[in-house]
């Protein structure tokens, strides 16, 4: 039997109205907007892309958004002091750093700079601290990862005392999602490029998030019957049918592994879609925190 397809476009969609429909009675209720303030430093186009996309969604649900655009060769204070600025501005109700920053910024310090009540990517050490420990909750929670939680949310897939199984480890993606499927009472393992057997371990999850940035790797017979995937990779790969030579293909297999699992996201419409209605999400959640607002 074929899985059924989680549509993270249409979900995505879903936050957004009711994002929109929060930012429009707090406007009419209390007179106040929440506001982003997104910092890109240098002219890399993927960057500028992300924070284009990133300012237009603002504009859709009506936060408000400031940009600041910087040249590559700014300097670590002054970039610093940007980020104080925000952090004193009442306007601003999140800050976003567009990751990745040029060389010779120390990113660790700048991320570390951000007040933790405007983080709303969450990379900063002391909301990843809390996200990673016992009985405390972060401020904010990094996008992609709420993104992931919130579609097994949505599609109503139990997650407490289920097997979990992440693929992959890193800062943004991996580690959060573990350690918020640990918060809602999955056993979770987390797999890596030294894992052994990884098709063993993987076909325990219940649950399996995939995010390696390696094209197909999960097979169909790596999936148990019926397990929720969410495929959280992005890769590109070569098809000369397509207009601009290449397609995107997810960590997964999608057309072996929709016919095992119970659950799967496609890629692109899956997770992708996720992360700016989850920053949206975040801004709101903040700007309300900040005011007071229930
Ligand atoms: P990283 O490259 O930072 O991390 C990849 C992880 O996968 C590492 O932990 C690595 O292990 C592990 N890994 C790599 N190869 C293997 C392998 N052969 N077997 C087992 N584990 C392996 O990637 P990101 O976490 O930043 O991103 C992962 C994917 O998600 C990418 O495709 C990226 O494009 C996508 N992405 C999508 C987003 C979205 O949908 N909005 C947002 C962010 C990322 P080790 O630690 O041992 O090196």
């Amino acid at each position: 039997m074929s899985a059924q397809i989680i549509d993270g476009k249409a979900i995505s969609e879903t936050i957004r109205a009711e994002v929109k429909a929060e930012v429009e009675e707090m406007k009419a209720k209390y007179g106040k907007v929440p506001g982003l303030a997104t910092v890109l430093v240098g002219e890399r186009k993927d960057s500028q892309t992300y924070v284009r996309s990133k300012k237009k969604a603002c504009a859709e649900v009506g936060i408000a958004s400031f940009g600041h655009d910087l040249p590559a060769d700014i300097s670590q204070e002054e970039l610093l002091q940007i980020v104080r600025d925000l952090n004193a501005n009442p306007e601003v109700h999140g800050i976003l750093v567009q990751l990745p920053l040029p060389p010779h910024i120390d990113e660790e310090e700048i991320l570390g700079a951000i007040s933790i009540e405007k983080d709303v990517d969450g990379f900063h050490p002391l909301n990843i601290g809390r996200l990673s420990m016992k009985r405390r909750e972060p401020l904010f929670v990094p996008c992609t990862p709420r993104g992931c939680i919130e579609l097994l949310d949505r599609m109503h897939i139990p997650i407490e005392g289920k097997e979990a199984v992440v693929l992959g480890r890193s800062n943004i993606v991996g580690l959060p999602v573990a350690m918020l499927l640990l918060h809602r009472n999955a056993t979770v393992t987390i797999c890596h490029s030294r894992t052994r057997d990884l098709p063993a371990v993987v076909r325990r999850a219940d649950i399996l998030v995939a995010a390696v940035g390696r094209p197909e790797m999960v097979r169909g017979d790596w999936v148990k019957p019926g397990a929720a995937v969410i495929d959280v990779g992005i890769n590109a790969v070569p098809d000369p049918s397509k207009p601009g030579g290449h397609r995107l293909v997810g960590d997964v297999a999608f057309d072996e592994v929709k016919e095992v699992a119970g659950f799967i996201t496609p890629v692109p419409g899956g997770v992708g879609p996720m992360t700016i209605a989850m920053l949206l999400r975040n801004t709101v959640d903040g700007a309300k925190r900040f005011y007071g607002i229930q």
